[in-house]
This record gives C-alpha cells, sequence and structure tokens, in this order.
C-alpha cells in the first residue's frame, strides 16, 4: 500500500524522526511519497517571516529531489487536501509526520489525527523538534513546573536521545503525478516567484551545519561573556534553522557533547533548555499568545500610543541602543537577544504599550520566529509571564547600552547619523551641546530624535500602572 510522510517544521533529511522511522519501518512493496501542505490560513503575507521559511522550504525541495526523495505539495485546506489525495488513492493506509506539540499546529494535529483514524489511515507521529517534549519533563507529582530553574534541574538529569546519521534514499521513495500535487506544485513555484526578502538569507542542511560547526569552533567556550555583547556577533545564530527544522536539535546536543565541558557550554545548554521551557509553557497555555499567562495582569489598560508604537518600530525613540536594536531587526530580519530583551522592555514599561503589538511585529520580522520563544520573550520583558522578569525591575535602556556596547559601535553601526558622535556621547546624544552636536555632525530633534519620553520618571508611572490596574 501507500504511504505518505508529511514535512512540516522539520524541513531535513537527516535525523528526521518520522522520515527515518518511514524509511525503517518500510517493507518492499510499499511507496512511499512526501508531502509538504501549503495552508493559507497559516501564511503571514508581506513578512519577513513567510518569506524566509517559503525560502527554506525551497532549499530543502531542491536538496531532497537531488538526493532521491521528492516531495509534493498540496495547497488549500487542509481536510479537503487529505479528503482528496484518499479518495485518489485507496490504498493510502499509512501517514508519518513529526508532531506540533503546540499552539496552531497542536491543535490541527490533534484533529488531522483523528481524521486519518476515521479515514483508516494509520498514523505514526513523533516529538522531533525538542530535545524533551512537552510531557517529558514532570515534577515528581507529575506536575509541570512553572518556573525555570527547577525544570532545568531536572531537565539536565534526563538521557537525551541520539543522533542518527542520514538514511539513504529508497527506490521506493515514488514520483507521483496525482493532479493536486500538480496544481499544488504551480501554487509552490507561484508562491517562490513572490517573496521577497530585502537582505540575504542563507539556508538548507548544509548551511545550517557549518554555522553550528563555526560556532562550536569559535564561540561556544566563550559563550558565557560573548553572548551579551551585540557588536561581537558571538551568538549561534542557530536559531533560523531550528525553527524550520534545517537543523537537528539533537546534532546539537551531539556536537556539545563531543566538546570539553566550560562555562560557555553550560550556558549554552541552558538556553537549549529555554527553549524546550517555553515550548512546554506555551503547551500549557494555548490562549497566551492574547492573553496574559499571570492571572492578576489580565485588565492590565495597555497603551495604544499610536505614534510611540511607529516610532519603536523604525528605531525613532531616542534611545540609540533601542533604535539600533529595532533598525538590526528591520535590515536584517534578526535581532540579538540582549536587544530584543532591550526593546521589549522599553515597548512594554517605558511606554507602556501592549506586549501583544510587539510580538506580533516581531512575528511579522523575524526569520526566526518561534510562536512559544517569541509569546514566551514578549511576556517575560512584560512581567506578566510564567517566571517573568518582577515589573518593578525596570531595565534602563542607557546603563544597558553603556554595559553592553560600551563603545558604541554597535549604535553606529546601525545608525549612521550618528556615527561621528563621540563615546561619551554615544547613548545620550541628546546631551550634547549645540556646538558639540555642529561637530559631530548632527543636530538633535532633526537628523535624529530627542527621546520620546523622560525614562527617570518612567519608574514612578510603572508602579502606578502595574498596582492600580492589576487585579
Ligand atoms: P544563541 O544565543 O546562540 O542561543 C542558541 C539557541 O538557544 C537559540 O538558537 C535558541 O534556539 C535558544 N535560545 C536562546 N535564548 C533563548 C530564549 N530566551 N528563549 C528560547 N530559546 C532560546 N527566539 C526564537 O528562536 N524565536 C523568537 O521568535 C524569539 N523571540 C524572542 C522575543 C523576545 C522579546 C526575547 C527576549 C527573546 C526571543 N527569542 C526568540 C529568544 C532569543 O532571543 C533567540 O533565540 C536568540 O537571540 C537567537 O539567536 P541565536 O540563535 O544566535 O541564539
Amino acid at each position: 500500500g501507500k504511504t505518505i510522510m508529511w514535512f512540516r517544521k522539520d524541513l531535513r533529511l537527516e535525523d528526521n524522526t518520522a522520515f527515518s522511522k518511514m524509511v525503517e519501518d518500510s517493507e518492499f512493496a510499499d511507496e512511499l511519497i512526501c508531502v509538504f501542505q501549503l495552508n493559507p490560513l497559516q501564511f503571514i503575507e508581506n513578512s519577513y517571516n513567510h518569506a524566509a521559511f517559503f525560502y527554506s522550504l525551497n532549499s530543502f525541495y531542491e536538496h531532497a529531489k537531488a538526493n532521491g526523495v521528492p516531495i509534493h505539495f498540496l495547497y488549500g485546506n487542509l481536510k479537503e487536501n487529505f479528503t482528496n489525495l484518499k479518495k485518489g488513492y485507496p490504498d493510502w493506509s499509512k501517514i508519518y509526520f513529526n508532531l506540533d506539540e503546540r499552539g496552531f499546529g497542536k491543535e490541527r494535529d490533534q484533529k488531522m489525527i483523528e481524521f486519518f483514524e476515521n479515514n483508516q489511515i494509520q498514523v505514526y507521529s513523533y516529538q522531533d523538534s525538542h530535545l524533551h517534549g512537552v510531557q517529558e519533563i514532570k515534577k515528581p507529582t507529575g506536575e509541570s513546573y512553572k518556573v525555570f530553574t527547577p525544570y532545568f534541574k531536572k531537565w539536565l538529569t534526563m538521557p537525551k536521545r541520539s543522533y542518527q546519521r542520514t538514511v539513504a534514499p529508497l527506490d521506493s521513495l515514488k514520483e507521483s503525478s496525482h493532479p493536486l500535487f500538480i496544481e499544488g506544485e504551480k501554487k509552490f513555484k507561484q508562491i517562490i516567484k513572490d517573496i521577497y526578502l530585502p537582505f540575504e538569507y542563507e539556508c538548507g542542511e548544509v548551511v545550517a551545519e557549518n554555522y553550528l560547526k563555526e560556532f562550536v569552533k569559535n564561540h561556544l567556550h566563550e559563550y558565557q561573556d560573548g553572548r551579551d555583547y551585540p557588536y561581537s556577533d558571538q551568538t549561534s545564530k542557530l536559531s533560523r534553522f531550528l525553527r524550520t527544522g534545517e537543523l537537528s536539535i539533537r546534532k546539537v546536543w551531539h556536537a556539545l557533547n563531543a566538546e570539553p565541558d566550560s562555562n560557555g557550554r553550560q550556558t549554552f545548554i541552558s538556553e537549549l533548555c529555554w527553549r524546550d521551557f517555553y515550548n512546554m509553557i506555551y503547551s500549557e497555555n494555548p490562549k497566551q499568545k492574547t492573553q496574559e499567562i499571570k492571572e492578576q495582569y489580565r485588565q492590565l489598560q495597555w497603551s495604544y500610543n499610536q505614534d510611540f508604537f511607529e516610532r519603536w518600530k523604525k528605531g525613532q525613540t531616542g534611545f540609540p541602543i533601542v533604535d539600533a536594536g529595532m533598525r538590526q531587526l528591520n535590515q536584517t530580519g534578526w535581532m540579538h537577544n540582549r536587544l530584543r530583551m532591550i526593546v521589549a522592555s522599553f515597548l512594554t514599561k517605558d511606554l507602556l504599550i501592549d506586549w501583544r503589538l510587539g510580538e506580533e511585529y516581531f512575528q511579522q520580522k523575524l526569520i526566526d520566529y518561534d510562536a512559544a520563544s517569541n509569546i514566551g520573550g514578549w511576556q517575560w520583558a512584560a512581567s506578566t509571564g510564567t517566571d517573568a522578569v518582577p515589573y518593578f525591575r525596570i531595565f534602563n535602556p542607557t546603563t544597558q547600552s553603556e554595559k553592553f556596547d560600551r563603545y558604541g559601535d554597535f549604535i553606529r553601526q546601525f545608525i549612521p547619523e550618528l556615527k561621528d558622535v563621540s563615546n561619551e556621547f554615544i547613548h545620550e546624544p541628546s546631551k550634547m551641546s549645540e556646538e558639540l552636536q555642529k561637530k559631530s555632525g548632527v543636530v538633535i530633534g532633526k537628523d535624529y530624535p530627542e527621546p520620546i519620553v523622560d525614562h527617570r520618571k518612567i519608574r514612578e508611572e510603572v508602579l502606578t500602572f502595574f498596582k492600580t490596574s492589576a487585579h
């Protein structure tokens, strides 16, 4: 009979749990068909996120084809697509895929598992995307963790699955000319033609592996310190490959295991654990994209000041470190973690703007957008999440800037207006006298904005905000 492999956020052939299992389980007479379903409900058109994902998908499609694995596309309504496929293939009896354990994908998988079973199609589904799935790390009582540190302690003690080398392509992997696939392929080609990114975007399994190797060799052992300085660019940049599945998380783990221990290595491991933690938290709190996890903060009266929000998006707030971060996002589709924390704190605390707006903007712009980590990060910054930063601990953008971009190198890279401002004033250019401004070739209020808020007054406002509108 026919067996289908359904690819989604697992765009690789190597160490792909469902794909390997399918090949392993298959018998000589089986016909194996690989599909990707294009669901317009999941498209966020005109976003970097969308374009980047499709570039990765296209690169996977080519890579798989070159390795004897043809990928076929379905386009449109999910259930309709699979119903029609079953009509065309009455002998289709098994489906393999890697599960999505949270958000839209989780709901989809639950519905589709039921659908397949009702149609006499046997389901083989696996946790593949994380080192530990959402059910694996529990308190001794069986409850889920809400706080990171005890979760991390338990996580460290749990055995991790090993990574498997590429499976060889099989003769039984078939090219199909089902009319649905012909139509799907046309749609896919059209999407690829229409997408655009204003910056270079590298993708594919091979590139992902190179990023991993380069990071482990050059930065892993200094990661503990190096990761905090945006200009030095010492983080792994693996997030984009993990969100598309171009890189197997077990391969990352495997590479770390081959290294001697160090503070850098341990810190990096804890970041991988944050990824699992937020995945689990999102799975436990399905409304988390629109609702505060902490109940007492669901009534907060956030601001929707359009002018401030636009300035934040464009990197025109008058706080150089915030603006440099936002411009990095707009120009490259990625932002350094330290800056994500700074700009998110600035939006939610200095401007008291609804964190959901920030989350959505990041969703549109990030090439590494991952719902669980992004929502987790935003609720952390807004102090509304589980194990979030307490609301009275407010990031000061200027001291953050002095600490993590001491000589203003990063600021100057993204804010050319400030390139001739001296180190003394780079964090607060509005403090320059008129004469100094002239000398530095920048007029504050004209070439570069005055700070849009007075950070010194923020503390009182934030404290009142959280105290009076919290339940
Ligand atoms: P590295 O420092 O090299 O970290 C290695 C890997 O660990 C990352 O690739 C990522 O998979 C994981 N990781 C690191 N930090 C975190 C974290 N805080 N939470 C969860 N996983 C982490 N990460 C995303 O992948 N997608 C997002 O959409 C996203 N949105 C964020 C929004 C906010 C407001 C904040 C504060 C953080 C967000 N993060 C997000 C987490 C983090 O900023 C990125 O994972 C990291 O900057 C990616 O760059 P890197 O791969 O070089 O990271």
